[in-house]
Order: structure tokens, then C-alpha cells, then sequence
């Protein structure tokens, strides 16, 4: 986990918070933590008169989250919720992403979940990280291989291939989702509730852990022999 630059891929404003913990580690180690939210959270609006306001709320949601998770820069896809679309101009903006920042690790979506948002932001960014990789569309940056590809969610199988201890930062999912109040109907607690329970986690320090499952490590088969990137 001590790379200098990480993409962490979210259909919507706050499917990273799943890794708060190892986002705010690794900004606190000096990585650069890049998010790329696929997503403009439209539809993300518990009542009706909020719904003329939800994206920009929304979008002042992501900031403020951005500060509590350390994150340098989130990327905005701008698909509308419910309405996200596995298509080349959207796969292009994601190569375009990856090209500028050149992570060494994309963590992403898996595939095995029932929002169609997160199965194509799956899809999308995994073919993303490949077509970045590869010596074409010269016009979308020069190319560039992520060796590491994760998972953070959406896999079926119960046991991760990856356990990753983020003891002293298990409370920054609390004071992140705190940040969305916008949400909060749908997480079912307040902002005071979420603010405390990240207090207490901070004062109690108990050990704690955020899995992962490796998707690829450094194969690319099938690359044009000779190819390297810079
Ligand atoms: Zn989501």
C-alpha cells in the first residue's frame, strides 16, 4: 500500500468512503489519493423540493469530503445517476484521468453488485486502466500502465486478498460520511450521531482493518512486446 499516487474510482459521491481509512493513511503518508466520481448524485435527493438543489449540494458534499479523506483532486465524470453508460465518450474521459495522473494502484467497483451505477463503473474503469495502457488515441495523453488493480466492494467472494490495517484512521468513515448530509436519510443516522461515533473510534483507537481484493498485480498479457512506459 506505499505507492505515491492511488485512483480510487466511485460511481457516486461517497462509494470511496468504504476505504476512508486507507485514503486518509496514505494522504497522510504523502501519496497523492485521486478520486474519479463517474456520477453527478441527482437522484441521490430524499425529499422532492430538494431535488433542484441535490447536485450541487452534493458537489459541496464532495469537497468537504475531500478535506476530511485528504484527497488532492476528485475528478468529475458528470454521468447522471441511475443513468451512468458504459460508452466510448465516457471510457475516453476515464482514460484521459488515468493518463493525467498515472497512479500506481486504481482501486475500483467490483462486479457482483445490484446497482447499475457500480457495475458499470466496474466495468468502465477496468477497461479504462487497460485501454490507458496501450500505444493509441495518442490525443488522450500519453500512455500509461497502473500495475495495481483492487477491488473495494462488489465481489462475491466473502474473503479478501487483501487486509489492510488502518489502526488511528478508522474513524475518518464516520467524520467523511458526516460530510454528506444530504445522505443522511438514506444512512439512517445524523450528523451529530456520525460525528460522535467518529470521536469515540478516534479516542478508543481500536484496532482495525479495510480489505481489498486483488484484481490484477502487474500482468499485462498479450502488451506489445517492447512497450514500455515511461
Ligand atoms: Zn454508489
Amino acid at each position: 500500500m506505499e505507492y505515491q499516487r492511488i485512483m480510487i474510482f466511485a460511481a457516486h459521491a461517497d462509494d470511496e468512503m468504504t476505504m476512508s481509512g486507507t485514503m486518509a493513511k496514505a494522504a497522510a503518508a504523502g501519496t497523492r489519493v485521486v478520486v474519479v466520481q463517474m456520477t453527478d448524485g441527482c437522484e441521490g435527493y430524499p425529499r422532492a423540493e430538494m431535488r433542484d438543489q441535490i447536485v450541487a449540494m452534493r458537489r459541496q458534499e464532495a469537497e468537504a469530503a475531500n478535506q476530511v479523506l485528504g484527497v488532492a483532486r476528485r475528478i468529475f465524470i458528470e454521468a447522471p445517476d441511475m443513468g451512468l453508460v458504459d460508452d466510448k465518450e465516457t471510457l475516453h474521459k476515464c482514460i484521459v484521468a488515468i493518463r493525467g495522473e498515472r497512479p500506481e494502484a486504481i482501486f475500483t467497483h467490483g462486479p457482483v453488485d445490484g446497482h447499475r451505477d457500480h457495475r458499470n463503473t466496474h466495468a468502465i474503469s477496468v477497461d479504462a486502466r487497460w485501454h490507458a495502457g496501450e500505444p493509441v488515441s495518442a490525443t488522450l495523453g500519453e500512455p500509461w500502465r497502473t500495475p495495481f488493480l483492487f477491488y473495494y466492494k462488489g465481489v462475491r467472494d466473502p474473503l479478501p486478498t487483501l487486509i489492510h490495517d488502518v489502526t488511528g484512521y478508522a474513524h475518518k468513515r464516520y467524520e467523511a460520511r458526516a460530510t454528506q448530509v444530504s445522505q443522511h436519510t438514506l444512512f439512517g443516522s445524523t450528523r451529530e450521531d456520525m460525528l460522535a461515533e467518529a470521536r469515540h473510534i478516534e479516542a478508543a483507537r481500536p484496532r482495525s482493518q479495510e480489505t481489498f481484493w486483488i484484481a490484477e498485480a502487474n500482468r499485462w498479457p498479450g502488451f506489445p512486446k517492447g512497450y514500455r512506459a515511461s
